[in-house]
C-alpha cells in the first residue's frame, strides 16, 4: 500500500470549505422554543408575535420555534468576529445540517395569512375529535343505562 493511500487528506482553506462559501446564514437569526398549540386559542399569541417585523414560526419534528431574524453583533463580514467567546450553541451548531440545505423544518409560517389557514384547518379538525369524542362517552353512557 503506498503512503499516498493513507496520508490524510490536506485541509481546506476556509473559503473553500461549505462555511467559506455561506453568507452566514444560520449568524442571522435566532430561535426560540414556543408552547405547541393544544387549544384554539394557543393561536392567539402566534398571531401576536408574526405581525412583527422579521418574525417567523417553524415547526421542526413537532417542536414548535418562533424565528426572529437579527443578525448577531459578533459577526463580522461572513465571519464570527468573536470566534474564541461564542457561545455553546455556535459550538454545537453542525454544518451537516444547516441552513444551505434548505429548510428543514415540516412546517413554516411566513405571515399571519399562512398561519391562520393552518389555524383554521386546525381547529376544524379539533372540533371533529372533541365531537367524535363526546359521542363516543354519550354512547357508552347510554348502554350502561340499558344494561341496569
Ligand atoms: S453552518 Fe451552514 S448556514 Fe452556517 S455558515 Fe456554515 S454553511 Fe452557512
Ligand atoms: S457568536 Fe459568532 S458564530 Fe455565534 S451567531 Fe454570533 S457570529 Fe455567529
Amino acid at each position: 500500500m503506498s503512503i499516498l493511500a493513507e496520508a490524510p487528506p490536506a485541509t481546506l482553506p476556509f473559503s473553500k470549505t461549505k462555511c467559506g462559501g455561506c453568507t452566514a446564514l444560520c449568524c442571522h437569526y435566532f430561535a426560540l422554543e414556543i408552547d405547541a398549540p393544544e387549544e384554539p386559542d394557543d393561536f392567539e399569541n402566534m398571531r401576536w408575535y408574526i405581525i412583527h417585523e422579521d418574525v417567523q414560526i417553524f415547526v421542526d419534528d413537532d417542536v414548535w420555534y418562533l424565528q426572529i431574524f437579527r443578525k448577531c453583533q459578533w459577526l463580522d463580514g461572513n465571519k464570527c468576529g468573536n470566534y474564541e467567546n461564542r457561545p455553546q450553541i455556535c459550538r454545537d451548531y453542525s454544518d451537516e445540517l444547516c441552513d444551505l440545505d434548505g429548510p428543514e423544518s415540516d412546517l413554516t409560517f411566513r405571515n399571519i395569512e399562512e398561519l391562520e389557514t393552518y389555524r383554521d384547518e386546525w381547529v376544524a379538525d379539533y372540533e371533529r375529535k372533541r365531537a367524535k369524542k363526546a359521542s363516543k362517552k354519550a354512547r357508552k353512557k347510554k348502554s350502561k343505562k340499558k344494561r341496569k
